[in-house]
């Protein structure tokens, strides 16, 4: 598939319509498998945005009457409407995203899983009865949906990163104005049709594709009662300031580590954590960017990473069922990755497999998957989160060492630690500065009911998107206090 069946959604969804912008204007969509502009879509402008949030206001108070139960039968219809179209909409990804199409599919299904598992969680969000000092007063709490959430997303994962605030923020009584990037807005877009189809009132999803002034614009709406964003650290920052006291749920960046100890399984450590740093081209929040592997395993390691790399990963058309990579999204993040190899090379690092774009692609964003060894902590590679498919191994001299270099990071999303002793998986998982520790896979694993987020005084952000947390960060925990006596 290199063109768009007619059908395909362009103009913005807004109050239960798909309308033109008000703005007139259109912007392409230039596809990275291709490079050929697969659709022109509709420019939102402020006009667009202020009907969105009036119209999603009214919605709002409606639906949060309506009542869990009703609610969560509406989820469960976009669940299922969704897994019904998982290969349509999973083809219309890869064409504007580039990840091949087996991982497009994944993607699809674990949206639809969530919108069940939060109409799910959403029966199940009680409250508690709370004794008081004072015996004339009966105490509760309960969870009140926040109101218009203003929801920003990146385009890594487009459908499913829309799905991470729309499934909880729907089944607790929230509306959503959604605003997907402008060059990956299509696979979202189609799925509205799948939230018609389930009966969602009009106007209590809008979703309005744009840059990231929009964004801004989004962001400082005085109708906007709360902001998700999944994105940069860079970005989220901005974002914060410009919020102020509104409610927030922050996924920012990650550069995650994976350990590799000296009693690991270093064939499965080396499978895991190659399979990690290429999954949609490494452009994965909990890739695995930095290998940090004890001295006394190293070479085994290497030896190990580079056979099942080489015998492994296929970069190609991501429309061909044999190939695992495809192109990476967008130039920033190709010449993001050229910058990091120059100055690999220009260190003297060890470029083992790879190392820069492959030739003979009809765009220049497909790039080889790299493997780079010595490489330095103080290097690009090793501080900043490279968004490819790259895996640079650093060497630690002990597991103090390994633990040190793994938390001198800004950042703190997700990690992993590679160990047959239970003494050592537990002192990792306490010690390693992050949100998630696996032990025994790589921080590339995930699963749509654990609590995933950054940890505390690092730059990832805060809140946690899966299983029933998200809908705690979705609402307010609120207090009624009940006076019984005379
Ligand atoms: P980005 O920050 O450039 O853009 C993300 C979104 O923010 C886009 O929709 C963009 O248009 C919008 N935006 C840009 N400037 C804005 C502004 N000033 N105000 C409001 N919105 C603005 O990030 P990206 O390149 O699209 O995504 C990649 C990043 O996302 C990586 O750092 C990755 O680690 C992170 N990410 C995090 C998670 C997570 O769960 N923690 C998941 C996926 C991606």
């Amino acid at each position: 598939m290199t063109t768009l069946p007619a059908a395909t959604r362009t103009q913005l969804f807004l109050a239960g319509d798909f309308v033109n912008g008000s703005t007139g204007e259109q912007t392409d969509v230039v596809s990275p498998v291709t490079g050929q502009v697969i659709a022109s879509i509709a420019v939102p402008g402020q006009a667009d945005l202020d009907r969105a949030v009036e119209k999603a206001r009214t919605a709002q108070k409606a639906w949060r009457k309506l009542g869990v139960f009703e609610r969560a039968k509406v989820c469960h219809r976009i669940g299922d409407a969704i897994e019904h179209r998982v290969d349509e909409l999973a083809r219309l990804q890869t064409l504007e995203q580039g990840k091949p199409v087996a991982e497009s599919i994944a993607d699809i299904k674990e949206a639809a899983q969530l919108f069940h598992l939060h109409a799910e969680d959403a029966l199940r969000l009680y409250g508690e009865t709370l004794p008081s000092s004072d015996v004339d007063k009966r105490m509760f709490t309960y969870r009140a949906p926040v109101g218009t959430w203003g929801i920003i997303t990146p385009w890594n994962f487009p459908l499913l990163m829309f799905t991470e605030f729309v499934a909880p923020g729907l089944a607790t009584g929230n509306a959503c104005i959604v605003k997907p990037p402008s060059n990956t807005p299509l696979a979202v877009l189609a799925a509205m049709d799948c939230l018609l189809e389930a009966g969602v009132p009009d106007g209590l999803v809008s979703v309005l594709p744009g840059d990231g002034p929009f964004g801004a614009q989004l962001v400082s709406h005085p109708g906007i009662d709360a902001i998700g964003f999944i994105g940069s650290s860079a970005t989220g920052a901005k974002i914060v300031q410009t919020a102020g006291l509104k409610r927030s749920l922050m996924e920012c960046s990650g550069n995650g580590p994976i350990v590799v100890l000296e009693d690991a399984n270093i064939e499965r450590a080396a499978k895991a954590a190659v399979d990690s740093a290429f999954y949609c081209g490494g452009q994965v929040c909990c890739a695995t960017e930095r290998l940090i592997v004890h001295h006394r395993v190293h070479d085994a390691f290497v030896e190990s990473a580079l056979a099942y790399a080489s015998s492994h990963v296929v970069l190609g058309d991501p429309f061909d069922a044999s190939v695992n990579l495809g192109p990476l999204n967008n130039e920033g993040v190709a010449a993001k990755m050229d910058r990091h190899l120059d100055e690999a090379r220009r260190l003297g690092f060890d470029v083992l497999l790879g190392g820069g774009r492959a030739a003979g692609h009809p765009t220049d964003l497909y790039y080889d998957f790299t493997i780079v060894d010595g490489v330095s902590e103080a290097s690009l590679l090793s501080q900043e989160e490279s968004f490819g498919p790259v895996l640079p191994i650093l060497t630690a001299k002990d597991d103090d060492d390994a633990l040190r270099i793994a938390n001198a990071d800004r950042l703190g999303l997700q990690s992993a630690v590679f160990t047959e002793s239970l003494s050592k998986a537990y002192r990792f998982i306490e010690e390693l500065e992050t949100g998630q520790v696996i032990v025994n896979d790589s921080n590339g694993w995930w699963d749509i009911n654990m609590p995933f987020g950054g940890a505390g005084g690092k730059g990832t952000g805060w809140g946690r998107i899966g299983g029933m947390y998200t809908l705690h960060d979705m609402t307010d925990l609120r207090t009624g206090a009940i006076h019984v006596g005379s």
